[in-house]
């Protein structure tokens, strides 16, 4: 890595950095870091503006921070029901939005919608968007194919997206939103740190070090396929048994003795908000079914803090006994005395678009210096 895409890095990581930090971090005299910052000024790379005195007799310094007319990068996240784009700058910082439902079901339905809305966005920004980083909901190969059995999208092409697009990256939207946990949510400064994420079925992923655990194939974190559910039940996976089944809308719907919904995930956030005690006893059950299978990968993978996103953070949120009392009997004794914090995840509904931009990024800088 060269001192400019290091500069840039550390910029990316801590936006507003002071020039005396940023040369801290890097190892470098403040000399080379002036020289350094001058040459990314100049490539319109980054910015400089004026930083708060570090202390009544510091000397005033700069705060190094996105160029207004720097690179952006373009993070979509596709969901079953809607697509979002977000226009992200060095630092993180989102500088334009724009969301729509999806016009139909079928993947060229999705497309279509995604497409108009990055069309509109180049005409805005031209070229200074440079990398496209899309967050799926399903698993995502090294080719960039996507699989999302719940919409029946089998085998796309996430190319369709932006055909010229000069970079592109993707991942699952639960491997994403672990990525940006970690990055700049509630799991930053954890050790080994256990995503978990609930909306149509449970995904999640574990960040190890900083580092995201892939697979072989990418294709790691489907924790909801672990056979920790009722195993009369078939999942849509093929598989029996599988814990997401117990945990997420279908669970609910079965536990109330209703049909399956067509929409599991805003079934779900209402029987969870409903005061009702049939509800709120589907809810207990959920929850400590989502206790049990988390303690199951806690003693598996030694995790120090678990972060959960969506329906699994409004279990946490609605039934915390029996979420917690699950969990904590379900830990071996030597893990029980300090359990792994159960925590929500900090970015919540944001986490996936969030990390969508953060993978997008880190291949951009690669570029840039
Ligand atoms: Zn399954």
């Amino acid at each position: 890595m060269t001192r400019t895409t290091e500069l840039l890095r550390v910029a990316h990581a801590h936006p507003g950095v002071t020039r005396a930090d940023a040369a801290r971090h890097l190892g470098i005299g403040t000399g080379a870091t002036t020289e350094l910052v001058a040459r990314l000024t100049q490539a319109s790379l980054l910015a400089e503006v004026p930083a708060a005195r570090s202390g009544t007799r510091g000397r005033p310094t700069t705060a190094l921070v996105a160029h207004p007319s720097g690179p952006l990068v373009l993070a979509v996240a596709i969901s079953h029901r809607a697509w979002r784009i977000d226009v992200v700058e060095l630092g993180g910082h989102t500088v334009a939005s724009a969301d729509a439902p999806h016009t139909g079901r079928s993947w060229p339905d999705v497309v279509a919608g995604v497409t108009a809305g990055i069309a509109q966005l180049r005409s805005r920004y031209g070229d200074r968007l440079r990398a496209l980083g899309v967050s799926a909901p399903g698993p995502v190969t090294a080719e960039f194919r996507l699989d999302a059995t719940t919409s029946g999208w089998h085998d796309v092409d996430l190319h369709d997206l932006w055909p010229d697009a000069p970079l592109l990256t993707a991942g699952n939207d639960a491997s994403l939103a672990a990525t940006a946990e970690s990055a700049r949510g509630a799991a930053a400064g954890a050790s080994v740190a256990l995503h978990l994420l609930i909306e149509y079925g449970l995904g999640g992923a574990v960040v190890d070090q900083g580092r995201l655990v892939i697979g072989a194939h990418g294709a790691s974190g489907e924790f909801g396929h672990m056979p920790f559910g009722d195993p009369a039940v078939l999942c849509p996976c093929g598989a029996r048994g599988c814990w997401g089944t117990a945990v997420d809308g279908t669970a609910l719907a079965r536990h109330l003795g209703q049909p399956p919904q067509p929409d599991p995930v805003a079934y779900a956030k209402g029987v969870i908000a409903s005061p009702a005690p049939a509800e709120r006893a589907a809810v207990a059950m959920a929850a400590a079914a989502l206790g049990r299978g988390i303690a199951g990968l806690v003693n598996g993978l030694d995790a120090d803090l678990v972060t959960l996103g969506s329906i699994a953070a409004d279990l946490l949120a609605a039934a915390p006994a029996e979420l917690e009392s699950a969990y904590h009997s379900g830990l071996m004794a030597i893990r029980r005395d300090s359990p792994p914090p159960l925590v929500p995840a900090a970015l919540g509904p944001d986490g996936p678009i969030a990390g969508a931009a953060e993978a997008a990024w880190f291949h951009l800088l690669d570029h840039l210096g």
